[in-house]
């Protein structure tokens, strides 16, 4: 990737004036608008700086987000449509109330419509009506989970959405939702471009398994791993509570053992982590059924944290469904490891007690925490500071303590995951305590 795979596109010229002041902070440091080619090096280590200055090649950098001094859309006339599309995550609502404030406070752009149940809302044939947002109709969503506009998966045709965008007159489009949502914002930037419009679609990026590239901290995963360790504090009692008791708890990550490997460094007690970056194998003297026979045989109680995309291996991939979306839905990894070890130590007469415990879909549809919240608002800030300013096709990250815009083509061409040789893995292995390696000899 070079310099500017990075660049974010605008649609036009920004030529109005932005009314908003920058304030000056009180040792006379103006803190105000920022200029386009304001950016933050995505590698800061001293070694590649110096290799970049060697090589003379212009280090790869993100956008800062923040407000401009000059506008593409005049505030006055600009119409705005926010959607969340895929599952729930903690924060989204969050997000639309301070999109919503935003636009009507600091910008003074009042025509906002929300539109209902993901893509589908755009599309006729659903029949599902939009709703006018204002800070009033928006006031104390941010204290329930879920998304007050609805959600939905499911392939919608591009071309009938920008039918619809453009018989509502929308200037900017928000879209909330995961890698899903955001190649469908990219596919509905394309037919824009296509038709020559002036339409800009911006993405706020939700997932909460924290596996966006280039984006550090998405919204909704730290509440997603504190809730987890709640949970995780209970099995424990679970297991602790019976001889050879063994507690199994199943967390959120289809690729992305994020949630997993967090929850277990913040509560010690997790013996086994299993996430889907990590091939492991059931048997052999190494695999995952001897090492837990022989913590109970040392300690007479297990607790284990498995990331739902965890040991997929062991399914036959001819029977794997999708859902509406095409995502291959993951089997059940935690009640594959309850019947192995049922069958395993049943039939060597080892005792044991088992508790499995699945608490996704509670931990999904929880309202955001508190930092979350904070950071739900500042992305939506930065968001709409960003498309009022032209900016199009992008999705608005953090990085190195800065708010970030990245073309949405960068944001979903590879999923961040968990390196199983790098520190954050070593530091769950040093935590646990669990072998480096569950692979049978
Ligand atoms: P989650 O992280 O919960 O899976 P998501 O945004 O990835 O969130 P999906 O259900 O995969 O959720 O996608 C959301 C919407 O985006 C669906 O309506 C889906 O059809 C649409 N979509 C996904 N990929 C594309 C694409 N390549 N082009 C157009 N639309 C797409
Ligand atoms: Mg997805």
């Amino acid at each position: 990737m070079t310099h500017d795979d990075f660049k974010v596109k605008v649609l036009g010229r920004a030529e109005v004036k932005s009314k908003l002041t920058p304030s000056s902070l009180s040792d006379g440091t103006a803190f105000g608008f920022i200029e386009n080619d304001d950016r933050v090096l995505i590698n800061t280590t001293l070694s590649n700086y110096k290799q970049d200055v060697e090589t003379s090649k212009t280090p790869i950098s993100f956008e800062i987000a923040g407000p401009h001094e000059y506008l593409y859309f005049n505030p006055s006339n600009t119409k705005v449509a926010i959607v969340t599309c895929g599952g729930l995550c903690p924060g989204v609502n969050n997000v639309i109330q301070s999109v919503v404030n935003q636009l009507y406070y600091r910008y003074k752009v009042k025509q906002i419509v929300g539109i209902r149940y993901g893509y589908e809302g755009f599309i006729a044939k659903y029949n599902h009506q939009e709703v006018e947002l204002t800070p009033q109709s928006v006031d104390k969503i941010h204290f329930f989970g879920g998304t007050v506009l609805g959600t939905s998966r499911g392939d919608q045709d591009i071309v009938q959405i920008v039918d619809r965008l453009s018989k509502l007159n929308i200037n900017i489009l928000f879209c909330i939702g995961g890698d899903g949502t955001l190649r469908g914002a990219h596919a509905i930037h394309q037919e824009i471009h296509r038709r020559n419009l002036n339409i800009s679609v911006a993405g706020i990026p939700k997932t909460i398994d924290n596996d966006i590239n280039f984006i550090d901290k998405s919204f909704g995963f730290e509440t997603a791993f504190t809730i987890a360790n709640d949970i995780i504090r209970y099995a424990h009692n679970e297991a602790i509570g019976a001889y050879n008791g063994i507690a199994i708890v199943k967390l959120m990550g289809r690729n992305s053992g994020f949630i997993a490997a967090h929850a277990a460094l913040s509560v010690h007690e997790v013996n086994l982590v299993l996430i889907p970056e990590m091939a492991f194998d059931m048997d052999g003297s190494n695999g995952f059924l001897n090492v837990l026979q022989r913590r109970l045989e040392n300690r007479h109680h297990a607790l284990i944290v498995v990331a739902e995309g965890a040991g997929q291996h062991f399914f036959d991939s001819a029977t794997l469904e999708k859902d509406a979306s095409g995502n291959i839905k993951n089997k059940d990894i935690g009640l594959f490891l309850k019947e192995k070890i049922t069958e395993e130590f049943e039939a060597k007469g080892f005792p044991f007690v088992l508790k499995y415990i699945d608490p996704s879909y509670i931990i999904r549809s929880a309202p955001a925490n508190a930092n979350d919240s904070k950071f739900c608002g500042l992305l939506a800030q930065n968001a709409v500071h960003a498309a009022m300013a032209g900016k199009t096709d992008f999705v608005v990250g953090h990085w190195n303590s800065n708010f970030t815009l990245l073309p949405i083509p960068i944001s979903v061409s590879k999923r961040k995951e968990i390196d199983v040789e790098g520190e954050l893995w070593w530091n769950v292995i040093e935590t646990t305590g669990q072998p480096a390696s569950m692979k049978k000899q």
